[in-house]
């Protein structure tokens, strides 16, 4: 037996008990009380009698006859008495422990009385009917863990399913994927290939001795093609496909997941060659003992099951793991040793060519106008994954019904575009202070943006309010930037100084509003870590905070000194960067004045023509 069926019976064991204790608990079995319950029941109705009566009954002679059961405790006496009315009643007695000369007493008073042993007949039946039930409940539930194969494949989360993987298989993969579909993360796509081809023809590689690693682990951020990647090789292998997430795995109930994990692979070694895909992999890889509160048992149990099956196949046989994750870093060193996930594919966001490809794969099914550029939309969504791209081709197409096109323009696309960068379009305010307060606090952000020679060129400046936001000023991103420099950084912040300075020269200090919030926070950011990561302070060229802002000064937590100066450096970053903001302003104060009117009264003002009214006044630089 291994553990799988233990682990079974013991489920059986406990569900059947569960239902015996109800059931008692309803009195739907019931243990034999050695007190025959047809003949209590049938004449005594409810009549009792304390033994202490019952020996008054005997000395005054009521007591006709007496029986006694369950080793003389109980006896049912027939008696009659004035209070009776003298008719002859079944009368229940217990009789005290101890009471032992009480038929010496019956013989004395000469009474009829007879004992009666428990039936040894009786006890077998007692017996095998407080056994028969559950046995029935037991084996019930065993054979329906055993047949539950047949006719729950997919339904991982029955509760009768428990030990069984909740991976969805398909035998023969069409999952419409091909390598065609899939663009902007050739090298992945290149990797992946070969891997299909070894799936194919797998002679070709041991041939040579080349071995073909057991795992791949695919890491990028969420939306960048990795489930579209592996479907893509199951589908052009057309070998066996099996699809799991992590979190399935994670089971409130000790070893559970780990039996998961052990099903899943002996489903997939039946079926080899095959893919394994388990996506979201950190969800078990996480690093053991590295959760809150300590170490967690059952993901710890799960993970090392993981292990132990990559290393079972040591030559690997066909079972190739294809795992996902976007959070390498908390991974259990463990999983990345050789002979496990051998294999690391990066599949970052694509960037602009890899975004024009992903584009034209999405359009292929859609009908645009002539005036719809790939191109410029590439050139619009830095930062934009796959899924991103697909949705916003989709959101154009969806709008495009809406105003009954017959083709998707340019509109429909700049407006899905806006829809997904900013939010939601709300209606324009009406004309009040607030209204102008934010004409003035984005014309800030775009005149401070225009005249900052390292910064990007604006794109349009509107009071049209989207998602959380007013009013907005866009700029055109720069290109895909992996490489920022510290004048962009410092550009980025006086930027975004720029509307809040504006309240405050035009209004005053006792008007500023709220509505800044956001872009302090993002001020604050850039300002911290152009000190913690980038050593571009004067603290000097460390690395004091990783990128999810936790410390990891010399491998541990800085002390208060350092954090001390930290913000101390902060502050003077944003406070030099507020005064260029404001001196920016105070100098075109006389065109922000006119573009503000101007604004009110358009509500969108574009780049280009931004640019032009601002040039009559100023020379602006030429941009990067
Ligand atoms: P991930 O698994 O990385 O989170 P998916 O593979 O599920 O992302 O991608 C979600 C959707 O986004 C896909 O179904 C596809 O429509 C689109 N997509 C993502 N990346 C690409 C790509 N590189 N090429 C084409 N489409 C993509
Ligand atoms: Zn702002």
């Amino acid at each position: 037996m291994d553990r799988n069926t233990i682990q079974k019976i013991l489920i059986g064991l406990f569900i059947s008990a569960c239902i015996f204790i109800g059931l008692r608990a309803f009195n739907v079995i019931g243990f034999n009380d050695n007190l025959p319950a047809t003949e209590v029941s049938a004449n005594v109705s409810s009549s009792r009698m304390t033994y202490g009566r019952f020996l008054e009954y005997l000395e005054m002679g009521w007591i006709k006859q007496v029986d006694l059961y369950d080793n003389s405790r109980n006896a049912i006496v027939q008696a009659s008495s004035p209070e009776l009315g003298n008719r002859s009643q079944s009368i229940r007695v217990e009789i005290p422990v101890g009471a032992s000369q009480l038929i010496q007493k019956l013989k004395e008073y000469n009474i009829d009385f007879d004992a009666h042993p428990i039936p040894r007949k009786d006890v077998f039946l007692t017996i095998a009917s407080n056994l028969l039930l559950p046995l029935i409940f037991i084996a019930g539930l065993l054979f329906f863990f055993q047949n539950s194969d047949n006719f729950s494949q997919n339904s991982g989360s029955s509760p009768m399913n428990l030990g069984k993987s909740p991976a969805r298989f398909d035998q023969r993969p069409d999952t419409g994927i091909s390598f065609d579909d899939i663009a902007g993360i050739d090298e992945a796509k290149a990797e992946f290939e070969e891997i299909v081809s070894f799936l194919k023809e797998p002679e070709r590689y041991t041939l040579v001795g080349a071995k073909i690693p057991k795992g791949v682990l695919l890491v990028g951020p969420p939306g960048t093609g990795k489930t579209l990647l592996a479907k893509a090789i199951a589908n052009e292998a057309n070998v066996p496909f099996y699809s799991v997430a992590g979190s399935e795995f994670v089971e409130m109930f000790i070893g559970i997941g780990a039996a998961r994990i052990r099903d899943l692979f002996k489903k997939a070694s039946e079926n080899t060659p095959c893919i394994v895909f388990i996506d979201e992999i950190d969800a078990v890889g996480r690093e053991r003992g590295a959760g809150i509160g300590g170490g967690n048992d059952e993901r710890e149990q799960t993970l090392n099951q993981l292990l132990t099956e990559m290393d079972g196949f040591k030559e690997n046989k066909g079972v190739i793991v294809v795992g996902a994750t976007n959070r390498v870093d908390i991974l259990d060193a463990a999983l990345l040793r050789p002979g496990r996930f051998d294999r690391q594919i990066t599949v970052g966001l694509p960037d602009r060519l890899g975004r024009i490809g992903i584009l034209k794969v999405h359009a292929r099914n859609k009908p645009f106008d002539e005036n719809v550029s790939l191109v410029q939309l590439a050139n619009r969504t830095p930062g934009f994954s796959g899924a991103d791209l697909a949705n916003l081709l989709n959101e154009s197409a969806i709008l495009a019904t809406r105003y009954k096109k017959k083709t998707i323009t340019k509109n429909e696309v700049n407006e899905a575009a806006d829809r997904i960068i900013g939010g939601i379009a709300g209606a324009t305010m009406e004309d009040t202070k607030n209204k102008k307060l934010i004409a003035y606090h984005e014309v800030g952000h775009a005149i401070v943006g225009s005249v900052l020679e390292n910064h990007d060129d604006v794109e349009k400046v509107t009071l049209i309010p989207r998602g959380g936001a007013k009013g907005l000023t866009w700029f055109a991103p720069e290109e895909d930037q992996t490489l920022v420099s510290r004048s962009q950084l410092l550009a980025r912040i006086i930027t975004t100084l720029g509307g809040r300075v504006a309240e405050k020269v035009v209004f005053g200090d006792p008007e500023i509003t709220t509505g800044a919030s956001n872009d302090l926070q993002q001020v604050t950011n850039i300002a911290r870590q152009m000190v913690t990561r980038y050593g571009m302070s004067s603290i000097g060229p460390l690395a004091l905070e990783d990128n999810n802002n936790e410390q990891m000064f010399l491998g541990g937590e800085y002390n208060e000194a350092i954090a001390d100066r930290i913000d101390v450096e902060v502050c003077k970053i944003v406070n030099h960067c507020e005064q260029i903001a404001t001196k920016i302003v105070l100098d075109n104060r006389v065109i922000i004045d006119l573009i503000v009117e101007k604004l009110l009264d358009a509500e969108t003002i574009h780049g280009d023509e931004f640019r032009d009214l601002v040039k009559e006044y100023t020379i602006l630089p030429t941009k990067k």
